[in-house]
């Protein structure tokens, strides 16, 4: 059975770029009637917060991502002191006691040579009676596993065929020295034990790959498919890292995002399909490939949203947004009127209230210098309130029959006087709506 994951941090709230890891997870699993596991990776007491984990299961919801099981890696300590014992017992793990100081100096001479800093392995060579001595003046050290000086292959989903040499990475630190465990070790424990069989992931990801398949291998479990999607830039191609805080599902939510708009858009950027907004996750589904993704860098406007929000929000049936409607104060019996006249001018639901705000008030008049004159007279022409379908057609032929304008030169004097805008819905089906006439007060 197809299982996949989306393990994010509990430390922040969850933005566009985890969005397109949860997504493509999300419809491998559903697509092929697998597993979607969502696993919290809160091994970092400090910075994991419930807070967090509360708000990245919301927004999930929120884009009806709903998932089979949830874990939390901070309730299987003892698998992972267990998978550190098995690594030390096959001799691939061993302690190092140089500090993060040490570390960076030793990093620093090795470029300064013109070699790449990768760590030295100089641990190895501490006798029992050095690693006692060293406990004893340092505290307990942390744990690296011992990589296999090999090439490390793989066959990315997206990348294609990958190799790295594991010569030029350092043996990853898995356990720290305060005891903690890191996210590689818990990580690879978790896929093996939940039986992932695909990992979909951001590059940036790729060297963590190649150490994983080694402790996957090392620990004796089955190797998932990879596959790592490019990172997601700026419009014009710049890191996205420092907006991202500005990017969260939630901040979108709160412009009124509409989640189909979100989904359609992230399940096709940075494919060779084009962007196509499905109305039901099963089109979403049914339309996704993962192999049709490419390696470079995936340019994210969040403007794009919008048109693909209003979309979904004009087809909106009118029962759905009734109650937001009524919210507003629009009487019962012109509350279908009213949203049947605003949808088409609208690009998120509380675009509604300013069209209210107008129809009940009145809008300031806009009036060009040379149409005073006409607009006076017309408003003399225009009948007394309430308003109805014909108003609009019987006034503005009065108006042309005492003016001799007509066409844009007739109605856009019109429009602009009573809505303030130059924009907008149709007039006759706006007039009956429209409670007040600030123009001709
Ligand atoms: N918690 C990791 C992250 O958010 C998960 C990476 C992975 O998918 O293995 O980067």
């Amino acid at each position: 059975m197809t299982v996949t994951r989306f393990a994010p941090s509990p430390t922040g709230y969850i933005h566009v770029g985890n969005l397109r890891t949860a997504l493509m997870n999300y419809l491998i699993a559903r697509k092929a009637g697998g597993q979607f596991i969502l696993r919290l990776d809160d091994t970092d007491p400090e910075r994991s917060k419930e807070e967090y984990a509360d708000g990245i299961k919301e927004d999930l919801e929120w884009l009806g991502l709903t998932w089979d099981r949830l874990e939390r890696q901070s309730e299987r300590l003892d698998r992972y002191e267990a998978a550190a014992q098995d690594l030390r017992d096959k001799g691939r793990f061993y302690e190092c006691f140089e500090t993060p100081t040490e570390l960076d100096l030793k990093r620093k001479k090795q470029l300064n040579m013109g070699k790449p800093p990768v760590y030295d392995r100089s641990a190895l060579d501490l006798s029992d009676t050095e690693k006692d001595a060293q406990r004893a003046e340092r505290g307990a050290g942390h744990w690296r596993f011992k990589l296999d000086q090999e090439r490390i292959e793989w066959k990315d989903g997206i990348l294609g065929d990958l190799s790295i040499d594991a010569a030029s990475v350092s043996d990853p630190v898995l356990i720290r020295g305060d005891g903690q465990f890191l996210y590689t070790l818990a990580s690879v424990c978790d896929d093996i034990d939940f039986g992932i069989t695909h990992v979909v992931r951001g590059s940036d990801h790729v060297t963590n790959t190649a150490t994983q398949i080694q402790i996957i291998e090392a620990l004796g479990g089955k190797v998932p498919e990879f596959a790592h999607h490019s990172l997601l830039t700026g419009p014009q191609g710049e890191a996205l890292s420092k907006r991202l805080g500005t990017l969260a599902l939630r901040d979108l939510r709160d412009r009124g995002i509409q989640p189909m708009a979100l989904l359609s858009l992230m399940a096709r950027l940075g494919s060779s399909q084009p962007v196509e907004l499905c109305s039901t996750m099963e089109e979403l589904i049914a339309g996704f490939d993962i192999s049709t993704f490419g390696s470079a860098p995936t340019k994210f406007d969040v403007d794009d949203l919008l048109p693909l929000t209003a979309r979904v929000n004009q087809a909106l049936p009118f029962a759905e947004v009734a109650p937001r409607i009524a919210a507003l104060g629009v009487p019962d019996d012109q509350a279908e009127r009213f949203w049947a006249v605003t949808r088409e001018n609208i690009s998120v639901l509380d675009d509604l209230g300013p069209w209210w705000t107008m129809m009940r008030d009145g809008a300031e008049p806009v009036i060009d210098d040379e149409d005073a004159e006409f607009v006076a007279q017309a408003m003399e022409l225009l009948p007394d309130a309430p308003f109805s379908e014909d108003t609009w057609a019987n006034w503005t032929a009065a108006v042309k029959e005492a003016t001799g304008r007509k066409g844009r030169g007739l109605f856009m004097p019109l429009r602009k006087a009573l809505t303030g805008q130059a924009h907008g819905p149709d007039m006759s089906t706006l007039l009956p709506l429209l409670q007040v006439v600030r123009a001709r007060k």
